[in-house]
């Protein structure tokens, strides 16, 4: 029988219409015998559901606390769990201002080593899809859980303002397939397939799978989550329906690849991401990214 606490807390979270404001942190603690400690997180950035929802499917008895972007809480996470934990799957969204194809999440930070348990992990989580991204901010999950030597697992599970029973359903097969994976539950059938099939990994780190707004605009995309494009193919447009004698500015792909991040905010400024294309690489070259 799990021995279930709760071991909540809270963070200083102040806004500029809200001094000395903080947000709790629900936490339930599970001890369940013997195995890694895994922590499993979301909501590390507060508009993004799916990973909230899973997890309290899991957990039914945590309340949802969704709060809005700090990256207090990241430290506070570092500071109360890190230091607990040998493997971690931290969830996320493209949130309000991006969407995301469904995918597990690898990343190195720094000069982290290879881990040769990664690809594993990213197919234990099911989905077809995995990003890598490299990251130096010293704030950031990655950057704690790298800290703590913590084996991760992130993922960028939909976004938009939305999300569905469907999304939710993936990520929680997706930690419950990561718990298996870490010795923690006995392996089970999965009613999606990925798991067997090759996972495609999309390198996401060079400039060039980014293509930003460079002026304000009304973003007009013309391709798809999902799409291939090719180098310089039209994905878009940016119009201002306000000045109809500024002629529209087309958007060009980056570079070829595939569409695994698209922005569904049509308003848009300088400097917004609008898209995310890369090649499609076999979930084996992972160690040539180290
Ligand atoms: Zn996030």
């Amino acid at each position: 029988m799990a021995n279930v606490t709760r071991e909540d807390f809270s963070v200083a979270a102040a806004t500029n219409a809200s001094a000395y404001r903080r947000v709790t942190i629900p936490v339930l603690r599970i001890e369940a015998g013997p195995g890694p400690a895994v922590a499993l997180i979301a909501g590390v950035h507060g508009d993004e559901w799916e990973g909230q929802a899973a997890i309290l499917d899991l957990c039914s008895r945590a309340p949802a606390r969704p709060e809005k972007r700090d990256s207090g809480i990241a430290a506070a996470l570092e500071a109360r769990l890190l230091s607990r934990v040998q493997a971690m799957v931290d969830v996320h969204s493209g949130g309000a201002s991006l969407r995301y194809l469904p995918s597990s999440v690898i990343t190195r930070h720094g000069n982290d080593a290879y881990d040769d348990r990664l690809p594993a992990l990213a197919r234990a989580f099911g989905l077809p899809d995995c990003v890598f991204f490299r990251g130096g901010e010293a704030g950031s999950m990655p950057a704690a859980a790298s800290r703590h030597s913590v084996l991760r697992l992130s993922a960028e599970i939909g976004g938009g303002r939305e999300t569905s029973q469907s999304l939710v359903d993936r990520c929680r097969d997706g930690l419950l397939g990561c718990l298996a994976e870490l010795g923690l539950l006995t392996p089970r059938a999965r009613p999606h397939a990925a798991q067997d099939a090759e996972v495609r990994l999309y390198d996401l780190d060079a400039p060039a799978a980014t293509l930003r707004a460079r002026e304000s605009g009304v973003f007009v995309p013309a391709v798809e989550l999902g799409q291939s494009v090719a180098a310089r193919q039209p994905i878009g447009r940016l119009i201002e329906p306000a000045r109809p004698d500024a002629p529209p500015r087309p958007l060009l792909s980056p570079q070829a690849g595939t569409v695994v991040c698209l922005r569904p905010i049509a308003r848009s400024d300088d400097g917004d991401c609008l898209l995310q294309v890369a090649s499609a690489l076999p979930l084996d070259s992972l160690a040539s990214k180290y």
